[in-house]
């Protein structure tokens, strides 16, 4: 592992993308309430949308700018902004739409797209039943989120798709990785940079992140 600065750490030495750990002591902080079975539906659910900001502004740090030409009330002056491709965030549904509501906070122009995909319980395997995109999606930098990376199945599967769609530029963002599915991501997808707030060793032996959170989803929405 090599630090970088203080608040986060670049994992993998080789030339591919990087594995970004946001050692944040906020996004630190906030994983800790998150992961607390004590933690209330509405304090989870504002918690992610929190840890989703502190993770969105590490993983837009290398978008291209350019420099415009402005009048301030006082002078005309020079002042970067963001150029190069326009963004679009794909949810992983379920739980990825509440991630995807803090990112938008800071990115609000980004459009959204959301794939759907259920886990076999039996062979843990993604299926899909639901695929909706911008019509440009090929011409975006995509940023795919879901707040567990457990087996990486649905990572890979929702990354899969997107490349075959004509998706060249892309980033995975989550908040839990686990240890397998990160590697079992980087494996099928070494173009992609991944952005986490920890990583975690193990599954179980129902595919859930230990020790996890619990399942984000019904943690969200409160289902369970
Ligand atoms: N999905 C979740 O919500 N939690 C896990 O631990 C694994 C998959």
């Amino acid at each position: 592992m090599n630090a970088v600065n203080e608040l986060s750490a670049v994992i993998a030495a080789d030339a591919a993308p990087p594995v970004l750990v946001v050692n944040h002591p906020l996004v630190q902080h906030k994983v800790t309430l998150a992961r607390n079975a004590d933690t209330t539906t509405d304090n989870f659910r504002r918690l992610v949308r929190e840890i989703s900001q502190l993770l969105t502004y590490e993983a837009t740090r290398d978008l291209p700018m350019e420099t415009v030409s402005i009048r301030t009330p006082i002078a005309a002056t020079e002042s970067p902004m963001l150029a190069g491709k326009k963004l679009c965030l794909v949810s992983i549904l379920r739980a990825g739409n509440g991630f995807v509501d803090g990112m938008l906070d800071l990115l609000p122009a980004a459009r959204v797209g959301h794939i759907g995909l259920y886990r076999d319980p039996e062979t843990l395997e993604p299926i899909e039943y639901y695929f909706k995109m911008p019509e440009d999606i090929q011409e975006r930098l995509v940023i795919v989120v879901d707040p567990m990376l457990a087996t990486g199945n649905s990572a890979v599967a929702a990354l899969n798709r997107l490349k075959e769609a004509g998706v060249t530029a892309l980033k995975y963002v989550c908040l839990i990785a686990s240890r397998p599915g990160l590697e079992h991501l980087r494996q099928a997808h070494p173009d992609v940079a991944i952005v986490t707030a920890a990583i975690d060793e193990t599954l179980d032996a129902h595919g859930y992140i230990v020790p996890g959170l619990g399942d984000a989803g019904d943690r969200l929405y409160g289902t369970r």
